[in-house]
């Protein structure tokens, strides 16, 4: 196999910054490297493998698949994609689906959809409303929606129509509607902005302020979606509908697919508005429908609530054990544990260095994205390694 990483570095663009190991494969919650030593995966491919690695049955229907019909393109019909649009349509409040293949892509066609709909509904209105802090992929059009001027800078003059507000705050959305606006556009929880959980009010009081104003409420739900937050869409604990939602992350149990969700009276996708080639196709539409039955059928979601559960009471319980600890947030098995420093890369490279991977989603935040099956004595052994790591951080 030979220097994996000295490879890397001579033919690929420099964009990520990886971890100094090459996995191998993976069973279960676990990986292992090309050395042979395991790892405890609470990254799951950032909240992307739901039943974790080489499930059988997920294994099983994808092989299956690829025997029969991997992609035809959308010139035809296909019977995956329809199952996995009947259920996606049937478990949720939305009425229509487009799919594609990524959570970019799902909110490229999220704004273009917004675009079409303020002209055709309110005068020509296009601008939407997003958040600081906020994170919607790294495609030109998902990208001006991100709060992050360091995603967009590089790359000149960006795509007009969007204003930012604080995540958070009702009253900075109504002060920045005006006559141009088509849409809101919010992440349930930021994930990618260090798991975030706005006000219970939140996502209800901004639902009111778009219907009195007669906007769209369009939520972001590529990393909360498909059972991450405990139930099947994180808007339901919200108690509100959004108009649009877009989905995509753990959909596919690890196959690349994105979908965007839409009330009737906004779907205004026509022939000839948009297409992808590979969206919807026959193997991560099958991929997909198990992966929901699975979620409401399988126990999965049961087992995101009380694992998420756990997992909260044993992240709380280490702000008692160790001085390094400021608190933990998050909902089912999207969790964060806030240290008090910086510290969060350090804490992250010593508990690879005890068999646990997890993410320093900020220079302060490490976040927990374990499959979404992951069982009871894993989410013990994985908060015993962040304990050990404390301690030895602490100790210097
Ligand atoms: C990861 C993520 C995206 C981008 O998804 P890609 O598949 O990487 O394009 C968009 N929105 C949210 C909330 C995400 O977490």
């Amino acid at each position: 196999m030979g220097n994996i990483p000295a490879r890397e570095a001579v033919v690929h663009m420099t964009t990520y910054r990886r971890q100094p190991v090459t996995l191998v494969r993976g069973q279960g919650t676990r990986v292992w490297d090309d050395e042979g030593r395991a790892y405890l995966d609470f990254i799951a491919g950032i909240a992307v493998d739901a039943l974790g690695h080489a499930h059988p049955g997920l294994t099983e229907v994808i092989a299956k698949q690829a025997g029969t019909l991997i992609q035809v393109s959308n010139l035809f019909y296909t019977e995956p994609q329809i199952e996995l649009a009947e259920l996606l349509v049937g478990h949720s409040a939305l009425d229509r689906v487009f799919f594609c293949n990524s959570g970019a892509e799902a909110n490229e066609a999220a704004i273009k959809i917004a675009r079409k709909w303020g002209i055709l509904n309110r005068n020509g209105a296009y601008e939407i409303i997003a958040t600081h802090n906020g994170f919607h992929g790294r495609t030109l059009g998902s990208v001006a929606a991100t709060g992050t001027p360091r995603y967009r800078e590089p790359f000149g003059p960006s795509l007009p129509g969007f204003v930012f507000v604080d995540f958070d705050d009702v009253e900075a959305i109504k002060a920045a509607t005006t006559s141009h606006t088509a849409a809101v556009l919010l992440e349930p929880i930021q994930g990618e902005g260090g798991v975030i959980v706005p006000a219970p009010d939140y996502l209800r009081r901004v639902r009111e302020w778009c219907d009195e104003q007669g906007i769209l409420l369009m939520l972001d739900e590529v990393q909360t979606g498909s059972g991450r937050t405990g139930t099947l869409w994180a808007y339901e604990q919200a108690g509100m509908e959004p108009d649009i939602m877009t989905l995509a992350k753990g959909l596919g149990g690890g196959v690349p697919i994105g979908a965007v969700l839409a009330k009737n009276a906004c779907a205004v996708l026509e022939p000839g508005d948009h297409g992808s080639t590979f969206g919807g196709n026959a193997l991560a539409t099958a991929a997909g429908a198990y992966v929901i039955r699975q979620l409401i059928e399988g126990g999965v979601l049961e087992n995101v609530r009380t694992r998420g559960g756990q997992l909260e009471r044993r992240l709380a319980g280490l702000e008692d054990r160790s001085p390094l600890v400021a608190g933990q947030r998050g909902v089912g098995l999207l969790r964060a544990l806030v240290l008090t420093a910086d510290i969060a890369p350090d804490v992250a490279t010593k508990a690879m260095a005890r068999g646990l991977l997890v993410n320093p989603v900020r220079p302060n935040v490490i976040r927990f994205l374990p499959p979404l099956n992951v069982s009871a004595a894993e989410i013990d052994e994985a908060v015993d390694i962040i304990d050990a790591v404390l301690a030895e951080v602490a100790a210097g």
